[in-house]
């Protein structure tokens, strides 16, 4: 199975509610040898209709950091969700719905296997770490993840409501990403 085969299966995925409300699966994209791979939620409304990853204003604040903290341009890395269909009124995922998807992440993680998972967000990190601990606890270290590091920071949407400290946090977790990294 590779990832264009896996892409595929998930375009016509109806193993949950989700399924309903999509206007696009969005699937993930980016570099299928990348090094580090970002994890996000699930997609908003600008990528449900776009079809892609984080192309929304907090999409434009990670391509920023990605660039000034780790010297990488978005096309460098893989960016994908925990769900890959847009939860109604962007409401967190329901537990029934990241069962049935997870198994695409968990492929994605094994086919590209980078060094670094960076999760962005409470959501993210819980799901992936399986640990119900909060975001503000859980940053500012990495944690062994199937064969390469995790590293959690906050989600950009929490920097873009939340200002300074957030910005400079995440900037610090993207700094720690990049010396974690083993170049492809
Ligand atoms: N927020 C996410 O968590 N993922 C996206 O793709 C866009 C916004």
């Amino acid at each position: 199975m590779t990832l264009a085969d896996l892409a595929l299966v998930a375009s016509s995925c109806t193993r949950c509610p989700l399924a309903a409300g999509r206007t696009t699966v969005v699937f993930g994209e980016g570099d299928q040898n990348a090094a580090l791979m970002v994890v996000g939620e699930g997609p908003g409304h600008e990528e449900d209709l776009q079809g892609r990853p984080f192309v929304g204003r907090s999409g434009q604040l990670l391509d920023r950091l990605l660039q000034e903290e780790m010297g990488l341009d978005r096309k460098q890395v893989y960016i994908a969700n925990v769900v890959k269909c847009r939860p109604p009124g962007n409401r967190d995922p329901e537990p029934a719905e990241i069962e049935a998807c997870k198994p695409f992440l968990d492929q994605q993680v094994d086919l590209i296997d980078p060094s670094i998972v960076l999760t962005l967000g409470n959501f993210a990190t819980r799901v992936l770490l399986d640990t119900k601990e909060g975001i503000t606890k859980l940053r500012g270290r990495s944690y062994p993840y199937r064969g390469g590091m995790l590293v959690p920071t906050f989600h950009p949407a929490a920097a873009l409501r939340g200002g300074g400290e957030v910005l400079a946090q995440m900037r610090a977790d993207f700094v720690r990403a990049r010396r974690l990294l083993v170049p492809a």
